[in-house]
């Protein structure tokens, strides 16, 4: 690329949204992201950028990557370096600016990457780099790694992210029409934003704050991805001011952010005029961890042609053309011929089993069904949860053979994901004999995307109401296969049962304990009966996938309402 193409100057001609993401999965081969809500802010970039909403990102370069995994022979967890070079993606910044944290003073640099789109304008991603020669070398690796370790870290970071994003918007000239936190992580931004427009002290009344709170808020817009509270950064209010001396009175931030400790959700809640959840049941849970605001509800939705396999794509193209710009046109999927669908759902499967065979050095059958799970490794997922009763399972695998083919991540710190690792190999071994069971190491977009357009069912068992929404569950619905899942997150509004796919248990808070049975019993007399039995009913719930969950659960509907609710307000 040369050095003109780094030019942010052609963007910056008119107003746009700046969206804020501690990670954003821009491609594949970029380790900026760690799951979902890196894959989400991806996506939702993707479709600004197809439909043409005005946006400019931040985030940081995340050099080195969050991890590659690989698996030891006794089934741990093994971490690599995943470093990656900015250079080959991405232009330099024509600007740095500058903060100051444990009193030294910090430049903050950065790279354009522009997500591209075949149908509508680029979106600018501005990539934060503090490894500058100019920086003292404690500084220069705050913007490495993915979530790294440590609370004082994690300030910098977010720093960097938030008040060094603001900073270097405005030196590269952007002009803004409002700013969107995807999650906490971000919400220094606001504290940078009520610096910026407060009022000459001069002018002010006795006991008149010089910050202009309604003005702020009026800017923001707060998406909460947490519907646990010990799930969100909460961080010292001594640590964060040796750090950031520079915060604004220690009063106000108290007021805004919480008297005991700095928690960035209520910063970023006190400061946001629009606040979502990304699912209906959500955006309730969530209205019960915060009383007192409100929470509006933006379900999440995947990315129509990233998520969908070459097969599917093929067949949308020939029977309902123009689905990758108007994915709600997939509600006409139960035009396409049934042995057609079921060709390309071949096609998906086989790309799995090649995948299968190349990582584990397993081969599996193409005619007896793949249970798919992938996700991070981490307890809430409940990944374990399909082996409680080994004894149950295998007699259903001796009426009804199934395969499982599982994948995910845990976070280096996540003693109890990583357990959970060790736990599924054990369980590998143990059915070896009975029921084949492999674990695909390394798992991204691309082993995501072959999972679930290759699966034949998508398994999802979390713990309610942990999961916000989930979001591979939609994207193995652009690719025909169905979902069983625990009703949690988008499967509240997804889930028709027996006609987009299955749900474990029902909708009551206390059913957790039942989820395996629940679980077991529909397997066992409804799915398992079904896949073998009866093709053509097999096929109409596939259909039943793509038109009423692909139709509706895509960035594009996701976009259009962020643009007209939260954005044009
Ligand atoms: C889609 C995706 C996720 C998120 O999946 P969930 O269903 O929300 O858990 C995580 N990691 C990768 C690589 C993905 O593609």
């Amino acid at each position: 690329m040369s050095e003109a193409a780094s030019n942010t100057e052609s963007y910056t001609h008119k107003p746009r949204v700046a969206y804020f993401s501690m990670e954003i999965a821009m491609e594949n081969d970029i380790p900026t992201y760690s799951g979902g809500l890196g894959v989400l802010a991806g996506d939702t970039l993707r479709a600004a950028a197809d439909i043409g909403v005005p946006m400019v990102a931040v985030t940081l370069v995340s050099r080195t990557g969050y991890f590659r995994q690989a698996i030891d022979p006794q089934g741990r967890q093994i971490e690599l370096a995943d470093d990656w070079e900015p250079a080959r993606y991405a232009t330099r910044l024509q600007a740095t600016v500058a903060l100051e944290l444990e009193g030294r003073q910090v430049w903050v640099g950065g790279w354009l990457y522009v997500m591209n789109s075949w149908i509508g304008e680029g979106v600018p991603i501005l990539l934060l780099d503090t490894d500058l020669p100019v920086n003292d070398p404690r500084d220069r690796d705050i913007t490495h790694s993915l979530y790294g370790n440590g609370d004082a870290y994690r300030i910098k970071q977010e720093v960097v992210l938030g008040v060094g994003g603001v900073a270097m918007l405005q030196a590269l000239g952007f002009k803004l029409m409002g700013y969107h936190m995807n999650e906490g992580h971000s919400a220094f931004l606001t504290l940078a934003l009520l610096r910026r427009y407060a009022r000459p002290r001069e002018g002010l009344r006795p006991g008149e704050s010089a910050y202009d709170l309604p003005l702020v808020r009026q800017l923001c817009t707060f998406t909460t991805h947490t519907p646990v509270e010990a799930g969100h950064d909460k961080f010292d209010y001594d640590l964060v001011r040796r750090i950031y001396g520079d915060l604004l009175d220690l009063d106000t931030v108290k007021l805004l952010a919480g008297e005991d400790k700095l928690n960035m959700t209520r910063l970023a809640l006190n400061l946001s005029e629009y606040v979502n959840g990304v699912a209906k049941r959500h955006a309730e849970v969530s209205r019960q961890i915060f009383p007192g605001y409100v929470v509006h509800a933006v379900t999440n939705g995947v990315h129509a042609s990233t998520w969908t396999s070459k097969s599917f794509a093929t067949l949308y193209d020939q029977h309902v053309p123009g689905w990758g710009h108007e994915p709600e046109l997939l509600a006409r999927a139960d035009r396409i011929p049934n042995d057609l669908l079921w060709a390309a759902h071949r096609d998906a499967k086989q790309a799995l089993l090649d995948k299968v065979r190349e990582l584990a050095g397993v081969s599996l059958s193409a005619d007896q069904p793949i249970l798919g799970f992938a996700r991070r490794m981490t307890a809430y997922k409940r990944a374990d949860l399909i082996f409680t009763d080994f004894e149950r399972l295998k007699r259903i695998a001796a009426k009804f053979p199934f395969q499982i083919v599982m994948a995910g991540k845990a976070h280096p710190n996540d003693m109890a994901g990583k357990q959970l690792i060790e736990t599924l190999h054990r369980h590998i071994r143990e059915l070896a004999q009975e029921i084949p069971v492999v674990f695909l190491p390394d798992y991204d977009m691309e082993l995501a995307l072959h999972m679930v357009s290759g699966s034949d069912l998508w398994l999802n068992t979390p713990l309610r109401p942990l999961e916000a929404s989930g979001t591979s569950g939609m994207k193995a619905a652009f690719n025909g296969v169905p979902q069983l899942s625990v009703l949690d997150g988008w499967w509240v509004e997804g889930c028709l049962e027996g006609v987009t796919g299955w749900a474990i248990g029902d909708d009551s808070p206390t059913a957790n304990g039942h989820d395996a049975m629940a679980l077991y019993d529909k397997l066992e007399q409804l799915i398992l009966p079904l896949w073998y039995g009866d093709r053509a009913g097999w096929t109409a719930v596939m259909k039943g996938a793509i038109s009423r969950n692909a139709a509706f659960f895509n960035s594009h509907r996701m976009m259009r309402r962020y643009a007209t609710e939260a954005y044009l307000r």
